[in-house]
């Protein structure tokens, strides 16, 4: 049985299903927007709907954007022949971050893990090799997590574009096994970059 009102009650499990936020921190968030006033929690609201509704996949790479193409994809500074491929939108971030990659990104939204009955299907894979087969596309870096999923994937990817003639590498392991791009500090993803090797 709670013991609030039905509305914070509410606003509490709103803020509890958001990820790694506990049950304490749910019940501080709520009591801090009834603190704020109308017009803050407006600005929050709108925030959070406009970012929903402009926001959208690009149409090339599958990062998230306010255009489509993104920023990157329509950047003609940026090197076309060469595609980093990425689990997840986070971990081009990380990779922008480092500044050593001038290429393009294919973001494949997850990794193929048959655990969790995710197939290649699942993922962006068909859409990368569509993006390979009409394109000038020379070298694909596959920069998936270093976690069992993440090497699954690399080698999979790897075996379908070999036969295209393009060269497939894979970053090297300065990141930790098990570790994610996203928390890599940026020197140590820029060695990683640097020490690829063709898989
Ligand atoms: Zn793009």
């Amino acid at each position: 049985m709670s013991y609030y009102s039905p509305s914070i009650e509410k606003l509490i499990e709103a803020f509890e299903r958001l990820p790694s936020i506990g049950n304490k921190t749910a019940a501080r968030l709520a009591f801090h927007m009834l603190n704020c006033s109308e017009d803050e929690v407006n600005e929050f609201v709108k925030a959070i709907t406009d970012a929903k509704k402009n926001l959208k996949y690009c149409s090339i790479c599958y990062n998230i954007s306010d255009t489509d193409p993104c920023a990157i994809c329509s950047n003609a500074g940026r090197d076309k022949s060469v595609i980093c491929v990425v689990e997840d939108v986070k971990d081009v971030v990380a990779m922008e971050k480092t500044h050593e990659f001038k290429g393009v990104y294919h973001v494949l939204h997850g990794s193929i893990s048959p655990m969790n009955g995710i197939g290649p299907d699942d993922i962006k894979i068909k859409e990368l090799l569509s993006r390979l087969m009409n394109g000038d596309v020379k070298e694909v870096i596959i920069a998936t997590n270093p976690r069992v999923e993440g090497e699954a994937t690399a080698i999979y990817i790897s075996k379908l574009i070999k036969p295209m003639g393009i060269k497939a590498t894979r970053i090297a392991h300065g990141i930790p096994v098990g570790g994610d791009l996203e928390y890599t500090d940026e020197v140590t993803l820029s060695k990683a970059l640097e020490g690829r090797r063709e898989i």
